[in-house]
């Protein structure tokens, strides 16, 4: 089961291509500014079975990738894992989204195997809180310049933060 925030069928504003996406409801970040203040509460949404979250994803296929959106899908880490296993099993690519930074996620990874399963399953991460400060409205896929677009499978292979060669900020 997963409390889900909202799903959208096709977006091109998420991530690279045309994309399924699905927002995960509770964030503890509380960033000034969030565009998406009703998905802080975990207890808002809908409870969905992941199977039904699979089916509508499967629905369209148009897209080339889903993404992971919130609200904080790494406080669904385990259920997110899962997800993020029958993506791959679909032949899609996976974007995530988090208000936590790689290096945190990365070291969290270290005692909690969904963290590390996720991580591991999905393209790219967007990385980081909204900052209002450091808003930039012409990054692809984020609100601020301090979010990174980070390739996770270089990242992960070579050991040193890679951001996406699309990141489109040098
Ligand atoms: S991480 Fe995203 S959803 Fe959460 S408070 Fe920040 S901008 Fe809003």
């Amino acid at each position: 089961m997963l409390q889900l925030a909202g799903f959208k069928e096709e977006s091109i504003v998420d991530g690279p291509g045309i994309r399924a996406t699905v927002y995960f409801q509770g964030c503890p970040h509380h960033c000034p500014g969030c565009h998406n203040p009703e998905t802080h509460d975990p207890q808002g949404g809908l409870r969905i079975p992941l199977e039904e979250l699979v089916g509508m994803i499967n629905k369209n296929h148009g897209i080339t990738g889903v993404t992971f959106s919130g609200g904080e899908p790494f406080l669904q880490a385990s259920a997110a894992a899962v997800l993020a296993s029958q993506v791959s099993s679909l032949g899609l690519n996976l974007v995530v989204y988090s208000g936590y930074t790689y290096e945190k996620l990365r070291a969290a990874g270290q005692l909690d195997s969904s963290i590390r399963q996720l991580l591991e399953a999905a393209w790219l991460l967007i990385d980081g809180p909204y900052l209002k400060n450091k808003q930039d409205l012409n990054l692809p896929y984020r609100g601020s310049r301090n979010q990174r677009i980070i390739d996770l499978k270089k990242t992960l292979s070579e050991g040193i933060v890679t951001k996406w060669a699309g990141s489109g900020d040098g």
